[in-house]
């Protein structure tokens, strides 16, 4: 039986415990999270394990990246379920600041990226958000130095956002990302799925089938055009306010037209009464 992880809720109790960790020149893997951890996240962390010496997690429900219109108050917060499951995982340190820890008073400073986050994606519809995730995100690597960090591709653009930070900012941090964890019936893991009522539940999975099928037309050589369109129709048909469903360059996030231009992604966001889902698949 290893030990269980150690908790750092302050930023003398956390550059501690990596100094304990780095000993031997020990490799780290940083893994962030808004906690509610699920297989999804579980996934990452295993990930982590196979990727460096020893694994830190953050669990940091990040004010600056919800608007006041949207769930930051009600996100759910399970800390002590997220420890136990981190502890079988054998995870070594659990990184858990308070919001006054990661922004004291006077705080006044922000990481502005361009290109992939202002595809005109999660960016039109949440423009506070980005800008909020940089920040934090550039923060724990600059708290942790790790030397890869792990993120999932169920959130496509912040991948690709994360990454370019990464580069640009010479964080010497290698992000890494990790395949969507789906449950059986295709649905994306997600802490947001909590919020979901039996019915909404019920019909959740239609995102995914739909993108499913959007591929499947594109590959037998439908136009992306008219393949989105038949899309859109089967998630607004299910009941889902769509905000968007696009076909993207994998790499670059910009538009594409046709399957000549380079390897598609397809994104897509909806709101299923109140709850706003959002899932993408390679085509
Ligand atoms: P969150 O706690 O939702 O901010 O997510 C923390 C990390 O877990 C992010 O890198 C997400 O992309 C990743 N993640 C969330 N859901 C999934 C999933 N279903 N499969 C894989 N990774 C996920």
């Amino acid at each position: 039986m290893s030990r269980p992880p150690v908790v750092a809720r302050t930023l003398p109790a956390l550059r501690r415990a990596l100094a304990e960790l780095r000993k031997r020149n020990a490799s780290v893997a940083l893994v962030p999270t808004m906690g509610a951890l699920h297989d999804g996240h579980l996934s990452l962390v295993r990930l982590a394990k196979r990727r460096a010496d020893k694994v830190v997690v953050s669990v940091f429900v990040n004010p600056t990246q919800f608007a006041p219109h949207e769930d930051f108050g009600s996100y759910p917060r399970t800390f002590k379920a997220d420890a136990s499951k981190l502890a079988e995982e054998n995870v070594d340190l659990i990184w858990n600041p308070d919001v006054k820890v990661m922004y004291p008073e006077g705080f006044a400073s922000k990481i502005l990226t361009e290109a992939p986050a202002v595809a005109g994606l999660e960016d039109s519809f949440r423009p506070h958000f980005f800008g909020g995730v940089t920040t934090v995100v550039g923060k724990l690597f600059i708290q942790c130095r790790p030397d890869v960090a792990i993120f999932g591709s169920k959130d496509f653009q912040q991948l690709r956002v994360v990454t370019r930070m990464a580069a640009d900012l010479d964080l010497g941090v290698k992000v890494i990302g990790a395949p969507t964890v789906r449950e059986r019936d295709g649905l994306a893991m997600s802490s947001r799925n909590v919020y979901l009522s039996a019915e909404e539940r019920a019909i959740a999975p239609t995102l995914y089938r739909a993108m499913k099928e959007v591929a499947k037309r594109i590959k037998a050589g439908k136009t992306i055009a008219s393949s989105l369109t038949a899309g859109a129709e089967l998630i607004t048909e299910a009941g889902f306010v769509l905000d968007y469903l696009e076909a993207r360059h994998a790499e670059t996030l910009a538009p594409i037209k046709s399957p000549k231009e380079g390897p598609i992604r397809l994104l897509v966001a909806a709101k299923l009464g109140k709850t706003r889902l959002i899932d993408n698949i390679a085509v």
